[in-house]
């Protein structure tokens, strides 16, 4: 073939255009409404422990939850509530913190008003809020004390506590069908009419519709783009999505980004949490690592500056790239809180750390800062470019130290300046 014209029209690089959802205010940070993607999380310290949950909340919103949910379980845990909220404002620290309640919402609000004031939303799910006659009244009672703390709620239904009243009744108007759908896709109907049933409730009680906030979690990936692209069809109100009970590691990490991605480029999400179990003894604040490099690498917000790193192969037995790589990341998110304010635009930043000069040099012109570090068989000097130039090459021993020492330059000279941001503006 050779016909080198290239077409006009040909397939685009983006997501589809973003669904248009009502925007809610959640304690300042807007969700939906054509608002960026909120990244959230939530703590799995016992709420009632003030310490405990300050730190971890502290934690997740400084590497970047812009909501943190904690259990409001009992009493001693909404009695913990507002005290939190305080030493949260102690430290300096707004982000809005969402109670999670279960079973017994309704009192724990009316016992705890001073919680009540001190959360920033209510998530409720619809299938354990109560059984039977009791079952709207508690979810009224929730909504009434919405509307009197002027707060927005989550209606979110979980498949593994699915309204159990609700799913018979369509199973078996489903078994009376000619042609009955499987249980699966009656599952999913459920999971739906909950959610959209609830909201429409809670609309009818008084709740504002800029006040509601759905999702519809389920474990299974291909089950979760179902129910939301459904979901997303039915609805204008904002949408959190998240898969639950992704599981650990690589799996839950591969599970979340997979079933968010695939939605988010079909311009469905207002809000995510990637539902990670930590390993024992973890870092908590892995989710929201996970949410921000999904969100960033689909280019739909930049938090952090990124370092492409090649794989490695047998064309470098040295591990000095890898461990160059590991340590400018680390330095960077170590850094960024106060990079942030001091270099505004820093998150925008390239680097590119190769390990042969193969896709070395190609790539590190394509970075904003990058190196080339030598290969198997090849002389011991490592080219640096910079914004696409070749800048010179490192030699010796300290080649690693030195190109640390370039890229904090590199980002002093660019972002350091004042006069730079305003025009970058
Ligand atoms: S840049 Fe070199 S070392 Fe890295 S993957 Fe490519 S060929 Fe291998």
């Amino acid at each position: 073939m050779d016909d080198l014209t290239i077409p006009l029209e040909g397939p685009q690089a983006g997501p589809l255009e973003r669904r248009r959802t009502i925007g809610v205010d959640v304690g300042g940070v807007i969700v939906g409404g054509g608002a960026p993607v909120v990244v959230q999380s939530m703590t799995n310290t016992d709420t009632a422990d003030v310490d405990a949950t300050v730190a971890q909340v502290a934690a997740l919103s400084r590497a970047g939850s812009e909501i943190v949910r904690i259990t409001v379980d009992r009493d001693e845990s909404a009695a913990a509530v507002p005290k939190v909220r305080e030493r949260l404002e102690r430290l300096g620290l707004d982000v809005p913190l969402v109670g999670d309640f279960h079973y017994i919402g309704h009192k724990l609000l009316a016992d705890h008003p001073a919680c009540a004031e001190a959360l920033a939303k209510y998530r409720i799910n619809p299938g354990n809020v109560g059984f039977k006659s009791k079952k709207d009244a508690q979810f009224g009672a929730i909504i009434e004390m919405a509307i009197k703390y002027q707060k927005p709620v989550r209606i979110g239904v979980n498949w593994g506590s699915l309204d159990q009243e609700l799913l018979t009744r369509l199973m078996d108007a489903n078994n009376d069908l000619p042609n009955p759908r499987s249980a699966r896709a009656v599952t999913r109907e459920a999971i739906i009419q909950s959610a959209l049933m609830s909201a429409e409730l809670a609309e009818s009680i008084g709740l504002a519709r800029n006040r509601i906030l759905l999702s519809a979690k389920v474990s299974n990936v291909q089950d979760l783009i179902a129910v939301y692209r459904d979901l997303a069809g039915r609805t204008d109100h904002a949408l959190h999505l998240g898969l639950t009970e992704a599981g650990m590691g690589s799996k839950g990490i591969v599970a979340s980004s997979a079933a968010m991605g695939i939605l988010l480029q079909e311009g469905i999400g207002d809000t995510i949490r990637v539902s990670l179990t930590p390993e024992p003894g973890g870092d908590r604040t892995r989710e929201v690592q996970v949410a921000q490099e999904l969100l960033q690498t689909m280019g739909f917000r930049q938090f952090l500056p990124v370092v492409a790193a090649c794989p490695g192969c047998g064309r470098t037995t040295s591990t000095v790239f890898q461990e160059l790589a590991e340590k400018i990341q680390g330095d960077i998110r170590r850094n960024m809180p106060v990079w942030r304010e001091k270099y505004p635009g820093v998150e925008a930043l390239n680097v590119a750390v190769m390990g042969c000069i193969v896709n070395g040099p190609g790539e590190s012109k394509h970075a904003d800062i990058g190196i080339s570090l030598p290969g198997t068989g090849e002389s011991p000097a490592a080219p640096i470019f910079i914004d696409g130039q070749k800048a010179g090459t490192l030699r010796g021993p300290n080649i690693a130290a030195d190109f640390e020492v370039m890229v904090a330059d590199y980002i002093e000279k660019r972002f350091g300046s004042k006069d730079h941001a305003r025009t970058e503006a």
